[in-house]
């Protein structure tokens, strides 16, 4: 509560002025045109969290459109459900999300929340930001999405929003700036109704003051806004360029049974995919086909091998083709290996 406390006392000093005026207009606005989301729907602390770590890196069309939140939902409807899951079967249902070290953290924080609070969802801010790979943003939008709770939660929506807002020109991705941005963001929420005006600025940062262009015509806070020139805004660090690799893997095939190496680094730990070799260790070098994905700042030209006398080295094995529908697999790797059983005659699961 202490955090929370703190972050009160920053509600007296904010430096626009109405604003009672501006949290009225934004949130009858909001009642107007707000969307409906499953996660506007619901008060439950666990579901809110889950969609939240979804949203971190995909976005709302992929969580719904694609049925990930759904699916997540109704195969761990429950923080016990998830805390007693097996991690393979934690992976897989957050196949094509990337980023797996969210699901993990999800169901570290089950487990937490089984062990530490009996199974009850932490209300306080400080509670549910210490819960594994929950920030400060997150557990802003869980408290007050979840318990109504009078507290910030700047995302990068937000940010955006309140950078044009306020006018602020500097760099937004650093500390004083983060800094800024929240007491700001705390100045404005109400004392009451934490939920709906961080959904109110959130739906404004994605539908009327987006990052390539504002609709400040239609905008509820145009009064207050004191930004100038708002597409310049929120200043950020210019980008690092993409990096091109090249990835050899291997397609090995035989006896109704596919070769798959299971991921020690960190990112992907766990997760099965097409095994890799060094140009020089494959004997036809010259690939059947290629495909490209993206991951981080890399974009990665993946070279595939067709090839059945392989010896399975250290972290691979054999599956039986019943055997991959169930593993955890990183979507590029998912796609050709669908794909080559496709034009085998031999149809698995995809999503
Ligand atoms: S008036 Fe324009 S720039 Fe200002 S908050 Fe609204 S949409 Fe964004």
């Amino acid at each position: 509560m202490a955090q929370q406390a703190k972050e009160q006392k920053v509600k007296e000093n904010s430096p626009i002025k109405d604003v009672e005026g501006l949290r009225s207009a934004m949130i009858s606005w909001f009642s107007r045109v707000g969307k409906e989301y499953p996660w506007r729907m619901t008060e439950d602390g666990y579901e809110i969290l889950v969609s939240e770590m979804m949203l971190q890196q995909t976005q709302v069309a992929t969580v719904i459109g694609r049925g990930y939140y759904h699916r997540w939902l109704e195969q761990f409807p429950d923080i016990h459900t998830l805390a007693e899951a097996d991690e393979e079967s934690v992976l897989r249902a957050w196949e094509g999300l990337g980023y797996y070290s969210r699901a993990r953290n999800l169901q570290k924080a089950a487990r937490l929340i089984v062990e530490e609070h009996g199974g009850v969802f932490p209300r306080s801010l400080s509670q549910i930001e210490a819960l594994p790979g929950v920030g400060r943003y997150t557990a802003g939008a869980v408290a007050s999405f979840a318990f109504d709770a009078p507290v910030a939660a700047v995302d990068a929506n937000i940010a955006r929003v309140l950078a044009r807002l306020f006018d602020f020109r500097e760099r937004v991705d650093t500390t004083h700036a983060r800094k800024q941005l929240l007491a700001w963001a705390c100045s404005l929420v109400p004392d009451s109704g934490g939920r709906i005006w961080n959904s109110a600025l959130m739906e404004l940062g994605q539908h009327v003051c987006k990052s390539g262009s504002v609709a400040c015509h239609q905008c509820p806070a145009v009064s207050w806004c004191r930004a100038t020139d708002p597409l310049l805004l929120p200043a950020k660090k210019k980008r690092k360029a993409q990096v091109a690799v090249d990835e050899h893997v291997l397609l090995a095939f035989r006896r109704n049974k596919l070769l798959l190496e299971q991921e020690v680094g960190r990112r992907r730990r766990g997760l099965w995919k097409l095994p890799a070799r060094a140009i020089e260790e494959i004997p036809d070098v010259s690939p059947a086909y290629k495909e490209q994905y993206s991951i981080t700042r890399y974009r990665v030209t993946m070279f595939i091998h067709e090839l059945q006398d392989v010896i399975a080295q250290e972290n691979e094995r054999w599956f039986r083709l019943e055997e991959i529908a169930d593993l955890p697999m990183p979507s590029p790797y998912r796609r050709v290996v669908v794909d080559f059983l496709a034009r085998q005659g031999k149809a698995i699961e995809s999503r």
